[in-house]
């Protein structure tokens, strides 16, 4: 049986893929980070079978040590500062943890593992590509598009893309990236537009609050639900030879189509009212729509996403309304 070890834990994508791996067999240690960590119970009771231990990804020596503690045969990299607004806020630490986390954690694994025989996987992501005019292809990004990151968060992911890459041919370690698009559902933060909505029309419908504040609405996504990715993550760490592939699910969608389905499910029509723009929800440089093409990882890996884009708002939207429902006096 083999044994995982997890950064990010606490994370929407953790949960998805302890749960995936839980059912595999595996055992699974997950990093986590901080005296105290508010979230730590909330791990332990939701997936007692994995074993904490506490790392940091800017400390390279507890890395060592953890390696050393899980001795896994893959490791799945998924902690990061990972939100694009708050990335304009606080860039020097997300440089530390996203970009420089990755290599304190890739040479974890060279000074532990002599004979290479650790898997690893780094969660690139579709933000280091922009969004761009000049850089779009009709069909979609895919793994051969030009990057031309627009926020602090998506230089640092493209950093950590690059040092991957390049620990791979330089040090033949099995080491991949899977470049994945937006990708969502119940456990999503509600830093992020899509659970915001979510959370916030099932709380209107509930009589719970009476709008919502939003920046901008006319960006595009390539919205997949996670459940379907991490299926994905862990194909890509079992293949013959070590390569990096795009998640997406191919079509993009604007956060007014989102907010219209969302709106329709508790039967309001027209949204417009509910939704006040406040420009504190706005960034510096925004990326006006993304779209993968993941034709590589569905024809050599046989992924393919389950979730369409009508079906991932309604299974947000039901588990909202039941979850806010506990807050109705
Ligand atoms: P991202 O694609 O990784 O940045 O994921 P987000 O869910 O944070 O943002 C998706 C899109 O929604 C971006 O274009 C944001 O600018 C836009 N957006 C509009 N209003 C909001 C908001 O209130 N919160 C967030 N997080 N994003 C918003």
């Amino acid at each position: 049986m083999k044994t995982a070890l997890i950064t990010g834990i606490t994370g929407q994508d953790g949960g998805h893929l302890a749960q995936l791996l839980n059912e595999k067999g595996y055992t699974i240690y997950g990093i986590i980070r901080g005296q105290n960590n508010p979230r730590r119970k909330e791990v332990e009771a939701e997936f007692p079978y994995v074993k904490l231990i506490e790392a940091d990804l800017t400390d390279q020596s507890s890395l060592v040590r953890a390696m050393m503690e899980a001795k896994p045969d893959e490791v799945y990299n998924l902690g990061a500062i990972s939100h694009v607004g708050y990335s304009f806020k606080d860039p020097m630490v997300t440089m530390d943890i996203t970009g420089k986390g990755v290599l304190n954690m890739l040479e974890a694994i060279r000074l532990t593992d002599p004979e290479n025989k650790v898997r690893f996987y780094q969660a690139s992501t579709s933000e280091m590509y922009g969004g761009t005019d000049y850089n779009r292809p009709e069909k979609g990004y895919n793994e051969s598009s030009l990057f031309h990151p627009r926020s602090p968060y998506g230089v640092a992911k493209l950093y950590g893309h690059w040092i991957t890459k390049n620990y791979r041919e330089s040090y033949n370690m099995y080491a991949v990236s899977g470049i994945l698009f937006n990708h969502e559902g119940e456990r999503r933060g509600l830093e992020f537009v899509t659970r915001k909505i979510t959370n916030a029309v099932a709380r209107i419908k509930l009589g719970l609050q009476d709008h919502i504040e939003l920046g901008d609405l006319w960006p595009k996504r390539d919205w997949g639900y996670a459940g379907d990715y991490v299926q994905g993550m862990w194909l890509m760490l079992q293949q013959d030879t070590p390569d990096d592939y795009v998640l997406a699910t191919g079509e993009t969608h604007s956060i007014e189509e989102f907010l219209d389905i969302a709106f329709n499910e508790v039967g309001i029509s027209d949204w417009r009212p509910y939704v006040k723009q406040n420009p504190a929800f706005m960034r510096p440089a925004e990326v006006d729509l993304l779209l993968g093409d993941p034709t590589k990882a569905e024809t050599q890996l046989g992924w393919k996403r389950e979730v369409d884009f009508p079906g991932l708002v309604k299974l947000m939207m039901e588990h909202d309304l039941e979850l806010e429902a506990k807050n109705v006096k």
